[in-house]
């Protein structure tokens, strides 16, 4: 069995048993929260989300890149979204690697340098900065004025606001 086949199982055992509003792909709280794919940040269990409340979107890091952007505008310019809140977080994976070494290895294997950048830090409060200045400084946005970055421990669960 793979890891896809027990989800369906879930999903079946489970049923359609989540509360909150349907009626719109509006979310009503006018938030898009962008954070990384990391497994140990439940962004609707850590912010008491209800369906229909705000949009998530997530990648490897939480990092605002050309295609987070094009969802943020998506977010802001159809679907009435006002704020963002951004998190990075602790012992994340892409402090694990450097941007050339990863490249590197991509290189290496297949014969192509991706054209994207890998976004690797070592300080994930410089990574949030720089998350956060590439909303506010987005020429495709509407909505800057409300935009707050933070760090989710992913130990203890607290969250610190870094800009
Ligand atoms: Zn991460």
């Amino acid at each position: 069995m793979t890891a896809i086949d027990e989800l369906l199982r879930r999903n079946e055992e489970l049923g359609n048993i989540v509360p909150g509003d349907r009626s719109s792909p509006m979310p009503s709280m006018q938030v898009t929260i962008l954070t990384c794919m990391d497994s140990r940040i439940r962004v609707f269990e850590i912010f008491g989300l209800k369906q229909g409340e705000a949009h998530v979107l997530r990648n490897a890091g939480g990092v605002v890149t050309d295609d987070m952007i094009r969802s943020l505008a998506l977010s802001q310019r159809k679907l009435g979204t006002r704020e963002v809140l951004l998190v990075h977080h602790t012992n994340c994976g892409l402090e694990l690697v450097t941007e050339d070494a990863f490249k590197d290895e991509l290189e290496t294997d297949s014969g192509m340098r991706p054209p994207w950048s890998v976004e690797a830090f070592r300080e994930v409060k410089d990574s949030v900065r720089g998350s956060v200045n590439r909303v506010r400084n987005s020429p495709y946005l509407i909505h800057k004025d409300t935009v707050r970055g933070f760090v989710y421990d992913v130990r203890t669960g607290v969250l610190t606001e870094v800009i």
